[in-house]
């Protein structure tokens, strides 16, 4: 399959539910995309393959949709996972991060001996908005003392401009909307 072919795949298994979770949000409902295992395995591999394999430590991925993706490619690169997970679902000791979601506000949080120093981080998520739970994520990796070598994610909504607050970070979409 060219890339070509798998981006239009992608695309149409992604699903847009308007007024979800709330009024005016139009959200992008990945679990077709999930549910087709061409789509999905070519999302893992284009995403590993776009960092190449031997680059990355850990892979973080985001609560929860973040973790789905994370979790495979954390395994066709032969890399850790670690979750970035909600407050107060950690069982350890945290470093937490608060940040403002398109829709609301929320706090993020990592286990603090997640990473060894140095380890190089990619971070993963479903949808890059407005560039506010990656960021929280990128202070929280830094903060255990780890460097984050790049984020992935599925879905980007440009208009949004997350990736203009992340200036300093190799963002990496599959689809861009
Ligand atoms: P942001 O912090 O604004 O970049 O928002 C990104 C986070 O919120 C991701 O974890 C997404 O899962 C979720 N999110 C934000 N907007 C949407 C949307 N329109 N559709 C689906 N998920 C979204």
């Amino acid at each position: 399959m060219t890339r070509l072919d798998l981006d239009e795949l992608m695309r149409s298994r992604v699903r847009e539910v308007a007024d979800f979770p709330e009024p005016g949000v139009r959200f992008k409902d990945i679990t077709p995309l999930l549910a087709d295992h061409v789509a999905f395995a070519g999302a893992v591999d284009a995403i590993v393959s776009h960092h190449g394999r031997g680059t990355i430590d850990k892979v973080a991925g985001i609560e929860a949709r973040g973790f789905i993706v994370a979790a495979a490619v954390a395994y066709h690169f032969g890399a850790g996972f670690v979750p970035v997970r909600k407050a107060g679902k950690l069982p350890s000791t945290t470093y937490s991060a608060s940040y403002h979601l398109e829709y609301g506000e929320a706090t993020l949080e990592v286990h603090q001996d997640a990473f060894a120093p140095d380890e190089r981080v990619l971070l993963v998520d479903d949808v890059l908005a407005t560039g506010g739970t990656v960021g929280a994520a990128v202070s929280l990796v830094e903060t255990a003392g780890a460097q984050v070598a790049g984020c992935s994610v599925l879905l980007e909504l440009t208009a949004l401009g997350g990736r203009n607050r992340l200036a300093n970070l190799d963002v990496h979409a599959l689809l861009t909307y």
